[in-house]
């Protein structure tokens, strides 16, 4: 192994570029080469690399987004798309990559790798954390953090009116940082795609106990692949309680953005370091994982994309139990 190619590919997730800036650094202590690939995979395709080199990374391990960018390519779908891009891998040198992403990209390192022979290890990076494999993925942290901080400012106007706000995290199939930022801010109700009964005890909330005067209310709704869901449960909730001043609220793409917290900058400057390891280590088609108290471990792609990672059913029983 002489020069590794970096990438970061999919929905972009604050800690990526604390992830960059590891996996150069840990590669050119081993006396490794890297090589950035911008755009994702489309950078494969398009020949866009630059050389990393320590001091390159710098003064970026702070920064949310990702220095290299990134990118949803349709080519590299394509049998055509990936040859373009093992051409440029071989061209540039490039003898095995560290992908930044979610389950498409290690889906698409899986698929590029049944055909050319240059190892892919995957980081796991989005505010869903919904890898199967994992406890924790990059950019979870700061995203739960920048919800409950925005969701505590929504709060303040909930309760000077007196009124009860749908809020509507991120989140395609995954509910967990709807639940988790529900925990966090003391939700009246939290809906999630993976938890049905918790909607039947927010009609049983809008019965009992919100006929009370001086009470305000916070629904956080997680997306479920639906942008905009929430509008329509807010309605509904309007036309079955005139009485109720109803608002709702999306978070949207703020909940993606910022400075990554401290614990997702130590998750990605160890899971880089790991990532590059288990190359030197001949490991393949593999993602880093963290689990049990932050310990390193290693899971098959075919695993980490097939598998979906359950909810932490502990939470879901907490909110029923505590919200009374
Ligand atoms: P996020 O969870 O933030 O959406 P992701 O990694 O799941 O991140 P995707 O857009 O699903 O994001 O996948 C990233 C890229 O991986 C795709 O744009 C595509 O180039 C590649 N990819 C995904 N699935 C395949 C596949 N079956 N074959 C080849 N390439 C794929």
């Amino acid at each position: 192994l002489e020069k590794i190619g970096v990438l970061t590919s999919g929905g972009d997730a604050p800690g990526m570029n604390a992830a960059i800036r590891a996996v150069t650094r840990a590669a050119i202590a081993k006396k490794l080469k890297v090589v950035g690939i911008r755009h994702g995979y489309q950078g494969m395709i398009d020949g866009d690399f630059v050389p990393l080199r320590a001091r390159d990374v710098s003064g970026i391990l702070h920064r949310g987004g990702t220095v290299l960018k990134t990118a949803r390519s349709a080519e590299f779908r394509t049998e055509e798309g990936r040859e373009k891009a093992y051409q440029n891998l071989k061209k540039e040198g490039i003898d095995a990559c560290v992908v930044i992403g979610g389950d498409g990209s290690f889906t698409g390192a899986l698929v590029f790798s049944q055909d050319y022979d240059i190892p892919f290890v995957g980081i796991p990076g989005t505010i869903d954390n919904d890898m199967y494999g994992t406890d924790y993925t990059i950019g979870y942290d700061t995203a739960l953090n920048t919800v409950v901080e925005a969701v505590d400012k929504i709060r303040h106007t909930a309760a000077s009116h007196d009124r009860i706000f749908f809020i509507e995290v991120m989140g395609r199939e995954a509910g967990l940082l709807a639940l988790s930022s529900g925990i966090a801010v003391g939700a009246e109700a939290i809906l999630i795609p993976e938890a049905k009964r918790l909607e039947i005890e927010l009609d049983q909330f809008l019965k009992k106990g919100y006929k009370e005067k001086d009470r305000s209310g916070i629904v956080i709704v997680a997306e479920g692949g639906e942008t905009g869901r929430v509008i329509k449960i807010a309605k509904a909730v309007e036309e079955n309680y005139p009485n109720l001043d109803v608002r709702v609220s999306i978070l949207g793409h703020i909940q993606r953005g910022g400075k990554p917290s401290a614990r997702d900058r130590i998750a990605a400057t160890k899971m880089g370091v790991a990532a590059v390891e288990a190359l030197l280590d001949d490991q393949k088609s593999i993602m880093i994982a963290l689990v049990k108290n932050f310990a390193i471990d290693h899971v098959p792609f075919k695993k980490a994309v097939k598998l979906n990672h359950a909810i932490d059913e502990d939470l879901v029983q907490i909110q029923s139990l505590i919200n009374i």
